[in-house]
């Protein structure tokens, strides 16, 4: 069925990015290199990004003492969805669900002037939740996953233009990405008993937001009871190929945990006042990301997010040798490129790139060898032949630059004859 061909569990097999083992268990895929090469060019791309925007970053423990927990809400409210573990000593250990109360340690580290606020937290943090067996599906639910966490500190005055600001992040990444047929969802506090008791910040982070919202003219749909359980969210919505909906990424408002957490920061007339939260993420969850972005481009990743950019393909044993010396340029450039110099025939040589859809495949047989050449396919199909090696490293290190959504061929082609 052309559905579960285009599913993300099933594109990611065919590109041998992940894989599920029953021995290791359920929501636990295993990357392969590829799929770590592919999740790592996504946490530089954000972890970066993140830097330039002014965010420290922190590396904090995954699990911690229930203490800890009780301090924040998780062992009364949420306690269902974490893995809890036996200690030496008569406490218990959980593992982390959310890197909130981590963060939030480091700021009560020392005292805090306004001047330093605002505070913003960033960690790319492996997290743990004891979803059930039935929930669990290829990288879009998992027991154990890795998010772009993160958490603004900032005084009552900075709450909107941090919130903006991270809601600008999050639509910086949608665009570099290509990701679209999204939108967005307010979730509001339902009548359930799953939400921390604090009518009054309740009230006020929920008409926060909906200010928010309203004045920079986001549009959105309205759901009860999908709230956190500390504040309201903003959340990005997506569909899977099954049409299934999933929050891709989320915003949210707190004027409850610095209460409970005793954070506070020196005001301008000396007097100690709590700050206000805004929990984010910015790529989201990463194995979430990973299977969306695998079923929009049904697995034709962009140049600058392929593990594998460019494959060398020699022709014939006598050009294996300069197969390899043009992949190791591209691989000083920063280039993902691997050489296929195995005594294969051409032919099976490009039907597997392309099963495989790596962006760029070069060829090279003895006429390329001796020209300096190489000849180009790239996975949308087009060819191009007698390119200098020169130019093709240098149009590689462009398409790596441009992000662009396709492997625009033009940039191989002679600056004569480009569009
Ligand atoms: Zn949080």
């Amino acid at each position: 069925m052309e559905r579960e061909q285009d599913d993300h569990a099933a594109i990611g097999k065919r590109l041998e990015l992940f894989f599920n083992d029953s021995t290791v268990g359920a929501g636990l895929p295993l990357l392969t290199p590829r799929g770590t090469v592919l999740k790592r060019v996504l946490t530089r791309f954000i972890e970066d990004e993140e830097i330039k925007r002014g965010y420290l970053p922190t590396d904090t423990p995954v699990l911690a003492r229930s203490e800890l927990f009780k301090i924040s809400g998780h062992w009364d409210l949420y306690r269902d969805n974490m893995f809890v573990l036996e200690s030496e000593t008569e406490e218990k250990l959980a593992l982390r669900p959310m890197t909130c109360p981590f963060q939030f340690m480091i700021y009560k580290q020392r005292v805090r002037s306004y001047r330093e606020l605002p505070l913003r937290y960033s960690e790319t943090a492996t997290l743990f939740r004891n979803e059930s067996s039935g929930a669990l599906h290829g990288l879009l639910r998992l027991r154990q996953f890795t998010l772009s966490d993160g958490h603004v500190i900032c005084t009552e005055d900075q709450i909107e233009s941090e919130f903006l600001a991270a809601f600008e992040l999050v639509r910086y990444v949608f665009d570099t990405l290509g990701l679209d047929g999204y939108w967005f969802r307010f979730s509001r506090r339902g009548k359930s008993g799953k939400y921390i008791d604090d009518p009054n910040a309740w009230e006020l982070s929920e008409a926060a937001l909906a200010r928010i919202l309203d004045s920079a003219g986001i549009e959105y749909v309205e759901a009860d009871d999908e709230a956190a359980f500390y504040g309201p969210k903003l959340d990005v919505q997506m569909r899977n190929v099954w049409g299934k909906e999933d929050t891709i990424f989320t915003l949210q408002l707190d004027f409850a945990l610095a209460r409970r957490f005793e954070m506070t920061y020196v005001s301008e007339d000396g007097s100690l006042v709590h700050p206000f939260v805004i929990h984010r993420s910015s790529i989201g969850c990463y194995e979430r990301t990973i299977a969306m972005l695998l079923e929009q481009y049904k697995g034709k990743l962009p140049f600058w997010i392929a593990p594998e950019q460019v494959r060398v393909a020699s022709v014939g044993d006598s050009s294996a040798e300069y197969a390899n010396a043009v992949a190791e340029e591209l691989r000083q450039r920063g280039i993902r490129a691997e050489a296929d110099v195995r005594s294969e025939t051409v032919g099976r040589k490009i039907r597997e790139a392309r099963l495989m859809y790596i962006p760029v495949l070069a060829i090279v047989g003895d006429a390329e060898r001796s020209a300096g050449t190489v000849a180009i396919r790239t996975a949308d199909g087009d060819q191009i032949a007698d390119v200098p090696r020169n130019a093709f490293l240098e149009a590689c290190s462009m398409l790596e630059g441009s992000r662009s959504k396709r492997t625009n061929a033009d940039f191989f082609r002679p600056a004569t004859a480009r569009v």
